[in-house]
Parts: structure tokens; sequence; C-alpha cells
């Protein structure tokens, strides 16, 4: 298959590493050779190649609509073999620290849900709340489905999952991640999500990446350090933790580039070289 119109010249389908901000994607940017700024509108989209592979880093800035209008237009600009959302999050499993960092074996969107009626003045009961899920691509329904889970890719989990026997800074769990456009400090509440999705972390954009790259058949990990925690009182928001998963990342690129290979990474440009050779 010739590379469609917009993707990479040479027709390799890079991989996409996300964050969300410039803490969590510049690191990514600096490991990169060859360079060049190719905005999306406003938001910063940069491609180069790691260890000889074509990439693409992408700012998202917070949450879950500008993370998912990011990776439908890096989808459709560059047409990726595989999509990482990473960064930060808050603590929602009270044995984690900063610095460990919780590969997601799914993810799950923690605002998709509905409550029962309940008469003014009854009060609100979360424990009472029935779960949604959010409606992405099901390919063998062949129809959108609600689901409330997104599991992340299996090789892009077993390439992260190698790299934790190397990881120095922490632990590594392989666990669920819960995405919303909120930031929660009271720890019954954070507690409850716990309960009631079993999270280990929270943040703003992972599983709205999910949702898009399941619509697009784009193959999709989220994985995420800790940077606050509200069952260790002396761990404040440490931005510090960016960088960190950020080298974890491109290792976690690496490997998985790697694996591939130039046949499965760049089929496409086997394919087109050998057009040409043959000319
Ligand atoms: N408390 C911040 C709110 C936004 S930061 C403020 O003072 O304005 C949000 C970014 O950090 C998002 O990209 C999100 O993915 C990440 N994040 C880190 N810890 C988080 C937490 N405990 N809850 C939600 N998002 C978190």
């Amino acid at each position: 298959m010739m590379a469609k119109q917009g993707g990479m010249e040479d027709g390799r389908r890079p991989l996409v590493l996300q964050g969300a901000m410039t803490v969590e994607t510049q690191d990514m940017v600096a490991a990169l050779t060859e360079v060049q700024e190719e905005p999306l509108g406003h938001y910063r989209c940069v491609r180069g190649l790691l260890a000889g592979y074509p990439v693409i880093v992408c700012e998202t800035q917070w949450g879950m609509a500008n993370a998912a209008a990011v990776t439908a237009l890096v989808i459709e600009r560059y047409h990726p073999c595989a999509v990482i959302s990473q960064g930060t999050a808050g603590a929602h499993n009270p044995a984690l620290h900063n610095y460990d960092i919780v590969l997601g074996a799914r993810t799950v969107n923690e605002s998709a849900w509905q409550s029962q009626y309940a008469p003014q003045g009854a009060g609100i009961d979360p424990r009472a709340l029935k779960q949604l899920g959010v409606f992405a691509w099901n390919e063998q329904a062949g129809a959108f489905t609600q689901e409330v889970y997104h599991q992340g890719d299996a090789a892009l989990l077993a390439a992260a999952q190698r790299g934790a026997a190397d990881y120095q800074q922490g632990r590594v769990v392989t666990g669920t991640i819960g995405t919303c456009d909120s930031w929660n400090c009271e720890v019954d509440r954070i507690l409850f999500l716990r309960e009631f999705y079993g999270s280990d972390v929270e943040e703003m954009e992972s599983d709205a990446v999910a949702q898009i790259c399941l619509n697009f058949a784009v193959p999709f990990l989220a994985l995420r350090i800790v940077s606050n925690s509200v069952f260790q009182g002396d761990e404040d928001w440490d931005l510090a933790v960016g960088p960190v998963c950020q080298q974890y990342t491109l290792q976690v690129a690496r490997a998985y580039l790697s694996q591939r290979g130039d046949k499965q990474a760049g089929t496409e440009t086997v394919e087109s070289k050998g057009q040409q050779a043959n000319v």
C-alpha cells in the first residue's frame, strides 16, 4: 500500500508520542534527530527520527477535548502505526507514590455515568450511579458501541512492561488509568472512584485518546507517572516527574519500533523502494 496523501513522504508510518504540557514533551523532542516543527493549528507537533524510526511528538494541552482533537488531526495527517499518551497523573491507588509508573492495561472515562432519579433535597449518592462508557468504533460489531473500559494494545503494553526491570526511580505497575476533566483532592471521592472504576491513577487525556484511536483502528497505549497523591501527605504536585516519564516512554518507543522493524513499520517504504528499483 502506498502512503496516503498527508502521511510521511517516505511512506513509513510514524509512532505518535503525546504529552499535555511542555514539561511532558520537551525531552522527547530533544531525543529526536532531523526535527521539524509541523504544528496542528496552535498545537505543537514535531516530527523527527528516534533511532532512525519516524516519530511524532504532540503537545496536546490539558484535557480530553484537546487530546482527542490532536489525536484525530495527527492520525489524519500522518497515519501513525500507534499512539502513546503519557504524562503525569494523580494516585487513586493508596500504595502508589510519586515517580511510580502505571502502564495502562485499560483506560476508563470517569465522567461517563448516569445518576438515578432522586427528588430535590434527597442529596447525592455516587454509589447509585450507573456506568455508561463512551461510544467508540467496534470492529467486530461494525458499529459504534458504548464501552466503559478500553484495552491498551497488547504489543505496546508488552514493550512497556519489558522496561520495568530497568526503572530505578519507583515501581512500575500494570493497571487502570482513569480519565476525566477533573482534579480530585477529596480522599473519600478518590477512594470512591477507585472502588467504582478500579482506577490506579487519574488524569485528563488518556481515555479520550483511546476512544479516537479505536475509531481509526490505531493501536494505543497510555502510560502515566504519579506526580501527586492525596495519600502521601508530603508529596505535592511534583512536575519533576515529567521528564522521567518521557525517558521511560522513549525506551518503550525504541523497543516497540525495533521489534516492529522496517518490514512492518515501513512496509510502504519497502514496497515503494522496490517499485523504484524496478523502474
Ligand atoms: N491542578 C491544576 C489542574 C490541571 S493540571 C491546576 O492547578 O490548574 C492537569 C494536567 O495534569 C492534565 O494534563 C492531567 O493529565 C495531569 N494530572 C496530573 N495529576 C492529575 C490529577 N491528580 N488529576 C487530574 N489530572 C492530573
